[in-house]
């Protein structure tokens, strides 16, 4: 596919001060020698935005965009706003990513499919799916991995802070069939089934560790933002709780790279990642659903790193 003229791409989201979106596609853009740029759009959540955004999104069907990313807060709050979802967007009830397509605007998730790249570069063959991944949080970033894990044949267990967020993850992400009779959800576990974070009864430490030796988990996945910038010191991982030998541990939190989480994991003797491969990954994807172009993405791990 050629690209001719200047693309016109921007990110939709509140706030968007520290976003790394700017570099990676400004990376993408320069690497394939293509004109263009990447425009910020702080649109404040809805019903406030809603104006701008119906701007937004007119300007794009007029072809006065070619592609636009979306992110907190308005990832599943701007769906009714769209023409048509993909398949994984419709699943997952969250879009990062926009595009016209014959006219019609389409909302697309590539937060699954660059999670599942990450990880396959980072662990690949090491990594079975015989035991099951362990998930932290239950928000959009959440929905999307658990269905990445779901397609690649995972069992996933779910724990958040609030179990009706957990079964309503689990009930709408099962109809799609991936999901199977034998998917638990934090709601159907025995205790602790929530994220406890700074709390912790006295005898926390042994139910914790029991309940953690029955999952095994191969793979613990942070799905919260706790630990992010600037809340640098805190840990989504329960304090009493030993952390499940033999796990790997992701955490989708990348600023700063290494979290307390992934710090503690790793002294445990856990391999352990942070989540701007997945960031990179996702945004290769959108740049190729918008130009039909794969950038390299050593080009875009520079711009972050
Ligand atoms: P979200 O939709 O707001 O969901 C956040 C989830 O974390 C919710 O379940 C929320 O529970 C829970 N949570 C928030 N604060 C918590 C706390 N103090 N203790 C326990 N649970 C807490 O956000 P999201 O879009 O899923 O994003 C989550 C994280 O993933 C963010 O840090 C985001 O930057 C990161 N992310 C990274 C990538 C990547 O490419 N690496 C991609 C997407 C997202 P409540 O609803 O009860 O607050």
């Amino acid at each position: 596919m050629t690209v001719a003229g200047e693309l016109r791409l921007g990110l939709i989201g509140f706030p968007l001060e520290h976003s790394f979106s700017p570099r990676l596609h400004q990376a993408a853009l320069t690497s394939l020698g293509l004109r263009g740029d990447y425009r910020l759009y702080a649109l404040p959540p809805l019903p406030e935005g809603e104006a701008q955004m119906r701007d937004l999104l007119s300007t794009m069907r007029r072809g006065e965009l070619d592609g636009l990313n979306v992110t907190i807060p308005h990832k599943a709050s701007l769906i009714p706003y769209l023409d048509d979802l993909s398949p994984s967007a419709r699943a997952i009830g969250a879009v990062n990513t926009l595009l016209v397509r014959d006219g019609a605007l389409l909302g697309e998730n590539t937060d699954a499919a660059g999670f599942l790249a990450d990880v396959q570069r980072l662990w690949g063959e090491r990594m079975t799916n015989e035991r099951p991944a362990l998930v932290l949080g239950a928000g959009g970033a959440a929905r999307a991995v658990v269905y990445a894990l779901l397609l690649k044949g995972w069992q996933v267990v779910v724990l958040a802070r609030r179990n009706s967020q957990a079964h309503d993850l689990c009930r709408e992400l099962d109809p799609l069939g991936a999901a199977g009779e034998s998917t638990r959800v934090g709601g159907a576990l025995a205790a602790p089934a929530h994220l406890h974070l700074g709390t912790s009864a006295p005898d926390e430490a042994r139910r914790w560790g029991e309940w953690l030796e029955a999952l095994n988990p191969a793979l613990v996945v942070n799905a919260t933002p706790v630990g992010m910038f600037p809340r640098v010191d805190a840990s989504p991982w329960p304090p009493q709780a030993p952390f499940p030998q033999g796990a790997r541990v992701y955490d989708l939190v990348y600023n700063p790279p290494q979290t307390r989480l992934l710090r503690e994991a790793e002294a445990a003797g856990l391999p352990a990642a942070h989540g701007l491969g997945m960031l990179v990954e996702q945004a290769a994807r959108a740049f190729h659903l918008w130009t039909g172009l794969r950038p390299p993405v050593q080009a875009l791990w520079e711009a972050v790193s």
